[in-house]
């Protein structure tokens, strides 16, 4: 199986849960920009307190901040990775891509879950993290509309996107995932 890989898809997708299953049963780094952010909040360190404010309001935090988040753990990694919300617009792929050329690791498989809007919608308010309020979820889709959704076409015309069907329960999406990925 490949070991590079890339998740895409709207906020509530369930690629953070999909990400760790497939992580976990293949020995890959999971590398979500989304967790690292929220766990430098917590630290409370000044990265943090700036991340904070523009997650909570569902914009995008910038891309030399994110960029430097992956690059620290992309080095590291010998097993292959999983990234999970990077890159999320297409001056993040550009960054991705010229930092995975110099380190001859390209991207083998970019998996897009595909879901619609209102089951979206309800599964973010029923997990109730702090960017789950109504307002904050509509910014939230409106930003993956607007900025992460050309990527998909971006990596259909480098002929590596894969697209599954993101409803149903976790085990019924996660045998989609790795039929996918086989
Ligand atoms: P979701 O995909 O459900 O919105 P994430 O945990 O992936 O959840 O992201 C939460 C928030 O973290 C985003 O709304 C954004 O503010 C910030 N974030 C995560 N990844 C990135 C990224 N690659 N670029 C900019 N901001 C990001």
């Amino acid at each position: 199986m490949k070991n590079r890989l890339l998740f895409l898809g709207p906020p509530g997708a369930g690629k953070g849960t999909q990400a760790s299953l497939i992580c976990k049963e293949k020995g890959l780094l999971h590398l979500s920009t989304g967790d690292l952010l929220r766990e430098e909040v917590s630290l409370g360190t000044q990265l943090g307190k700036e991340a904070e404010l523009i997650m909570n309001k569902g914009e995008l935090v910038s891309d030399q901040i994110v960029l430097s988040i992956v690059e620290k753990k992309l080095s590291k990694s010998s097993q292959g990775w999983l990234l999970d919300g990077f890159p999320r617009n297409l001056m993040q792929v550009e960054l991705l891509e010229k930092l995975l050329k110099d380190i001859h690791q390209p991207i083998q498989t970019v998996l897009l879950i595909e879901i619609d809007d209102e089951t979206l919608t309800h599964r973010m308010l029923s997990r109730g993290r702090k960017d789950d309020k109504e307002d904050v979820i509509r910014n939230r889709l409106k930003v993956y509309r607007d900025k992460t959704s050309p990527l998909v076409n971006h990596y259909m015309d480098l002929g590596i996107l894969k697209s599954i069907n993101g409803c149903g329960n976790i085990e019924d999406v996660n045998n989609r995932i790795k039929e996918a990925l086989n």
